[in-house]
């Protein structure tokens, strides 16, 4: 416990809710504690991740552990990593269940960059990573199309939900990625939309953000329920 307050205050993370589990000392944990397979180290390892940045050490666990997160840390500071390492590694294996995993972006940029950097480190899986791109949603015959993970911004999947495109009645994780701009963008309706489509009692929500205005603490409480809320640095910088 002692030894958790000294590493958190080392990186200035701030932690609250009940239960937080311990951050992590090195990658070498995400194996020893968590069991993680070994492809995932071997592409850390590969991309040249020495250790995991202070967002990455608290948020990973949080989310290891089942639990739901609410994440606050600066531009630049591998949020994207905290949410796609554990999301990959409680998928376990591709399968074909369907959409197992929901990750929103604000646009469709950040949506193109995030299925790169996680079909980067899904590397040696063979899991199914799918960008919503507006081809798919006009032809895909979604029933079909195997998919494990999909990423898209909060409009386009609103449309194909409304197509009966897709199905997200199995989504296990739902990551809502730079929400402060989701927010600001005003993508409330598509965001409320997409959570209620995935409708499954035990899909695990997480919040990811580089600032924290008072909008996005609304936010985080109206859709998570016991979120550990995690912030590195100070809240809006
Ligand atoms: P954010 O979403 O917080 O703005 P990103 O997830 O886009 O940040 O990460 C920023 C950059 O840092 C990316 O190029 C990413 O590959 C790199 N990165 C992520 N995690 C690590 C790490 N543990 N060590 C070194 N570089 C990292
Ligand atoms: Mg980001």
């Amino acid at each position: 416990i002692e030894q958790d307050a000294l590493l958190r205050k080392k990186h200035h993370i701030h932690v609250s809710g009940s239960n937080s589990p311990s951050p992590l000392q090195n990658f070498a944990e995400l194996s020893s504690r968590y069991g993680c397979d070994s492809y995932l180290l071997h592409n850390l390892a590969e991309l040249g991740f020495k250790e995991p940045t202070p967002i990455q050490r608290q948020a990973i666990p949080v989310l290891l552990s089942g639990r739901e997160c609410f994440a606050c840390a600066p531009t630049g500071s591998g949020k994207t990593l905290a949410f796609v390492c554990p999301m990959l590694m409680k998928l376990k294996h591709a399968s074909k269940d369907g959409i197992r995993a929901v990750i929103l972006c604000p646009t469709r940029e950040l949506a193109s960059q995030t299925t790169r950097e996680c079909k980067r480190m899904a590397k040696g899986n063979k899991f199914r990573i799918k960008l919503m791109t507006k081809e798919l949603v006009r032809n895909a015959d979604f029933s079909k199309l195997l998919c494990d993970i999909l990423i898209s911004t909060p409009l386009r999947l609103q449309l194909a939900i409304c197509k009966k495109k897709v199905d997200l009645s199995r989504v296990e994780h739902l990551v809502l990625d730079e929400s402060d701009k989701l927010f600001e963008l005003g993508m409330l309706k598509q965001i409320d939309y997409v959570v209620k489509a995935c409708s499954n009692t035990s899909v695990i929500r997480s919040l990811f953000s580089a600032t924290l205005p008072d909008f996005v603490e609304e936010l985080a409480r109206t859709i998570m329920h016991d979120a550990v809320r995690v912030v590195v640095g100070r809240k809006n910088t």
